[in-house]
């Protein structure tokens, strides 16, 4: 036979039925957005930590304050009193003029609150999607821009061949040469493009192991020797041969190729380029000093972002994509490390990478 369940009866303390207040205030606990609900007196009414967060300065606790003392936005402040006074939605652009400048769309509309007219809006944050876009645009505009000007090189001097400079011996090899440079750079430039953003789509993964620095550093010397003798340039490996670091040799071998290689770029006829290892507090520290012109401060943060050369004419003229440091510093994170630069003008740069020591 089948017992039916027991019902408890119903505790003396029955909460009385929600009202729509508190159902309203349970879903703005919920809500990730920065939601404000102002009164009939455009006072803010109900709100939520989101809320609290970006607007209570200070530890101000910004409810029962007016509107225009917890945001200073005539737009804003138009688009509460217009949902209050016209029942109308509307959406506003809202920038916070703090330091941070946190960025808003924000959608108000009116809202009835247990017999009450309130308006209620709803902060979506677009600080990080804006600062994408502009990266984007940045980004976009510089690679058409580095693409263009090799490009007009090779299609002037390939005019210059059509109209008769093919038939003039003492030239047309220069021109082939001209031209042949141009559409180098832009490979090069395609590569390093390709590379950086697959290594930022985040589909790279670093095989981290023991490598032997020294042997390392031994490979990117030989690749690179022919051109630092072209510069009489010494390249010299100081890393005792039993040194060991954890990282992945592929990637490794690509940070120092890049740093010995503007090592060479940017030093002075006769000077050196040295490849040392220290033992820091968990930490291998590897660098690379030349002894060229050096960095100006105002540069030095900057070098490692895409594009930035800190002397273009310079950049353009020893050959370079301004992508080389950007690589380094994504795969220097890729393996927990970081990468930075000490710099005297004058006298020399050092470029540090700093890896795990696991
Ligand atoms: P590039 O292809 O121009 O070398 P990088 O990203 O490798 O691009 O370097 C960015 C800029 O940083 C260079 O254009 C140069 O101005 C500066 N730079 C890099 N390495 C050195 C160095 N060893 N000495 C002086 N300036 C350097």
């Amino acid at each position: 036979m089948q017992v039916s369940p027991v019902i408890p009866a119903a505790s003396p303390q029955v909460p009385g039925p929600a009202t729509s207040t508190d159902i309203l205030q349970k879903i703005l606990d919920t809500a990730r957005e920065a939601v404000i609900v102002v009164d009939a007196d455009l006072r803010v009414a109900r709100t939520n930590i989101p809320a609290a967060v970006a607007f209570g300065r200070d530890g101000l606790d910004i409810e029962n304050r007016r509107l225009s003392e917890v945001v200073r936005d005539l737009d804003l402040h138009e688009a509460f009193r217009k949902a209050l006074v016209s029942q109308a939605s509307a959406d506003v652009r809202l920038e916070l003029p703090t330091k941070d400048k946190r960025k808003f769309d924000v959608h108000v509309a009116p809202i009835e609150l247990d017999g009450t007219a309130c308006a209620i809006g709803f902060f979506y944050e677009t600080t990080q999607i804006d600062r994408l876009e502009i990266i984007r645009q940045e980004f976009l505009s510089n690679i058409s821009h580095e693409l263009r000007t090799p490009l007009t090189s090779i299609l002037a001097f390939v005019e210059t061949l059509e109209n008769g400079a093919i038939d003039d011996a003492e030239n047309n090899q220069h021109f082939l040469g001209v031209i042949r440079r141009n559409a180098e750079r832009m490979h090069e430039l395609i590569a390093d493009i390709l590379e950086l953003s697959l290594i930022e789509s985040g589909n790279v993964s670093v095989d981290i192991r023991e490598v032997k620095l020294s042997h390392a550093v031994n490979d990117v010397v030989n690749t690179l020797s022919a051109k630092a003798n072209g510069q009489d340039i010494d390249l010299r490996n100081e890393v005792p041969e039993t040194t060991l670091v954890f990282a992945d040799p592929v990637r490794l071998g690509q940070m120092l190729t890049n740093l010995v290689d503007n090592a060479i770029k940017f030093n002075r006829r006769g000077g050196h380029v040295r490849i040392a290892h220290a033992r820091g507090e968990g930490r291998d520290i590897v660098t690379v000093a030349d002894t060229g012109e050096g960095i100006l401060p105002e540069h030095s943060e900057r070098i490692f972002e895409r594009f930035y050369r800190a002397d273009r004419a310079r950049s353009r003229e020893v050959g370079g994509t301004g992508l080389g440091l950007a690589i380094v510093k994504h795969l220097a994170r890729l393996h927990g490390g970081e990468v930075s630069v000490n710099s005297v003008l004058g006298s020399g740069s050092t470029f540090t990478i700093e890896l795990p020591s696991l």
